[in-house]
């Protein structure tokens, strides 16, 4: 199992220095530091408690550079429950101590150490199979898989009371361990793929060393897969990945057994994957073949990721209006995942930060259709590609362009990408919360710009949506290149709202310096407007009240009640 990349953890500026120590060790790992009393770390955070769980949660190694009672504290609520445990550690300001605290499985004390030896101290190890063996045996390396956790705890205590032991198969990251061998011990190691019964004498390790080719028409897929490896009497814990043609990329009955089988999926040319067998390991593969589904067996581990091609993926994903607990978590995971970030520069700017890995393509905000193109450039390649937009990508944002490259594209590899569309909050929904409920009953969404459709159009919508009583939301109401057109947006709704029509005006809502005004369509003047605005329209049912500090709460009630209304 390869490691995330670590998030090194601040409080204050006391600790910058040691933690810039700690990041020139690990490639890609980024300082968060917290918004009120650290200058230049990469990430800046609000609150502490939430950033640190919020880590823990997506199973992001923590180093926190302070003192290790508060993290104990801080993520002790998530502790109870199962699941995901990343490397926690606690490293003291002056670098004077590194202390592993959680995560013993994902490899903590392998992190310390290296931590440690950055900083030229020892790591403050409490594990004692680790202290023992010098070597947590329960975490093989990547390329190798524990049997079963509990049945290897109990293994291990029993080495620790002072037990010999013998290994049986290649180990080679056990040649450094202190362990006491003895070919007649018995308790073993086992290193291998055969099918093995569990046992509490044996320690079981497996090599992922064995790949699968597959077949979508094969029914039952993982279930068939599992069947033919214990036939050949191979372990399905040594499973590397399922290795498939490249014409069935869009296969779901093929993603559904690797996700069961939990193993990458690959895909190779139909013609040249018997070639790329042979080429993959030597000494060669053993291969068992059966219609549909060919087990192929390697003496060491197989790297998955040098086997064919992943098949790529395009999401294009909505930030909401700014502020990052307005993000979905899964577009924030998402963002972890991608290789290729494409977007206009400030939205790129905005879902960052990135690791060092990750390559960013910024371009001009015009350049939709160049953009979209590109993207499936990428991720048919077997990258994973996210296009961001502000706000939500299906409005007046990138999700229809990508469609539209979609569509005219006869590239079978463009159509076999993975392609989801996740969504953020739009502005026009941000503002409304952060005004009350102004679009409360039934409203119409439309952009003032006329780059991309008639004025004409735009006027006829404009009238239809006010004499249709409709509350309305205004994208893109005003800009240097079209500076008339809000005025006589206006002009035309205020044939038919009157002038106490309540008017919400949000400013970069959910950013730095976002500003919120609630005014009427009488005062409202195109001035008071810029391109980061969002322009709320009430109907006629629209109600305005005072609440505490000045504010004023703004609503469309649900109902009409006995108001009357006249549409023509
Ligand atoms: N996809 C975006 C909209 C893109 S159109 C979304 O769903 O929000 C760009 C227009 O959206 C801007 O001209 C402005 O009118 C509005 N807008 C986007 N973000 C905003 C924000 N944070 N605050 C106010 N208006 C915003």
């Amino acid at each position: 199992m390869s490691r995330s990349v670590p998030a090194i953890v601040i409080l204050g500026n006391g600790s910058l220095a040691t933690a810039r120590l700690i990041q020139r060790s690990l490639p890609g790992a980024l300082i968060y530091g917290l918004s009120t009393r650290v200058e230049g770390a990469d990430v800046v955070y609000q609150e502490f408690g939430a950033t640190l769980r919020e880590l823990y949660t997506t199973n992001t190694p923590i180093i926190a550079l302070c003192a290790a009672g508060i993290v104990i504290r801080t993520l002790a609520p998530l502790l109870l429950e199962k699941g995901v445990e990343p490397p926690v550690l606690v490293v003291a300001e002056d670098a004077s101590a590194v202390v592993p605290l959680l995560g013993g499985l994902g490899g903590v004390n392998v992190l310390a150490r290296e931590i440690a030896e950055s900083l030229g101290i020892a790591a403050a190890i409490t594990t004692s199979g680790e202290l023992r063996f010098g070597t947590c045996l329960l975490n093989p390396p990547s390329g190798y898989t524990l049997g079963d956790l509990e049945l290897g705890k109990r293994f291990v205590s029993d080495l620790l009371g002072g037990e010999p032991v013998r290994i049986e198969g290649d180990a080679p990251w056990l040649a450094q361990a202190q362990l006491a061998q003895d070919q007649q011990a018995r308790l073993a190691i086992h290193v291998g793929s055969t099918e093995r019964e569990p046992s509490a004498n044996e320690l079981l390790i497996y090599p992922k060393s064995v790949l699968v080719l597959v077949n979508e028409e094969v029914a039952d897929l993982a279930d068939a897969i599992r069947k033919r490896l214990h036939n050949a009497n191979i372990a399905v814990h040594s499973l590397a990945c399922l290795l498939a043609s490249e014409q069935q990329m869009a296969s779901q009955a093929l993603r559904d057994a690797a996700v069961e089988l939990n193993v990458p999926l690959r895909f190779s040319r139909a013609d040249t994957v018997c070639e790329q067998l042979a080429e993959l390991t030597s000494p060669p593969l053993t291969v068992h073949g059966d219609n549909g589904i060919t087990v192929a067996v390697a003496e060491h581990p197989l790297d998955p990721s040098r086997i064919g091609r992943a098949r790529g993926r395009l999401a294009v994903i909505g930030l909401g209006p700014g502020a990052a607990d307005l993000m979905v978590p899964a577009v924030k995971l998402e963002l972890t995942r991608a290789n290729d970030v494409l977007g206009y520069e400030t939205y790129v700017r905005m879902a960052g930060p990135f690791r060092a890995d990750q390559v960013l393509h910024c371009t001009d905000n015009r350049e939709e259709m160049q953009r979209a193109r590109h993207a499936f450039e990428l991720a048919a390649q077997g990258r994973s590609v996210v296009v961001v937009s502000s706000g939500d990508p299906g409005v007046f944002a990138m999700a229809a362009a990508v469609l539209e490259a979609l569509h005219e594209s006869r590239d079978p590899a463009w159509h076999s990408v993975d392609l989801e569309i996740l969504p953020g909050v739009s502005a026009s929904l941000a503002t409304a919360a952060q005004a009350g409920a102004p679009l409360g009953h039934d409203f119409c969404v439309l952009s003032l710009s006329d780059n991309l459709k008639p004025w004409e159009i735009i006027e006829k919508r404009l009238a239809l949506t006010a004499q249709a009583d409709l509350a309305m939301a205004f994208y893109n109401p005003i800009s240097r290149s079209r500076p008339w057109q809000l005025g006589r947006a206006l002009e035309i709704v205020a044939q038919y709202r009157i002038a106490e029509t309540p008017v919400v005006l949000g400013r970069d809502i959910g950013r730095p310096g976002q500003t919120l005004r609630v005014t009427t369509l009488g005062q409202l003047t195109a001035d008071q407007v810029d391109m980061r605005t969002m322009v709320l329209i009430g109907s006629s049912t629209t109600r305005v009240f005072p609440r505490a500090q000045g504010l004023s709460w703004v609503y469309t009630p649900r109902s009409y009640g006995d108001k009357l209304v006249e549409i023509k």
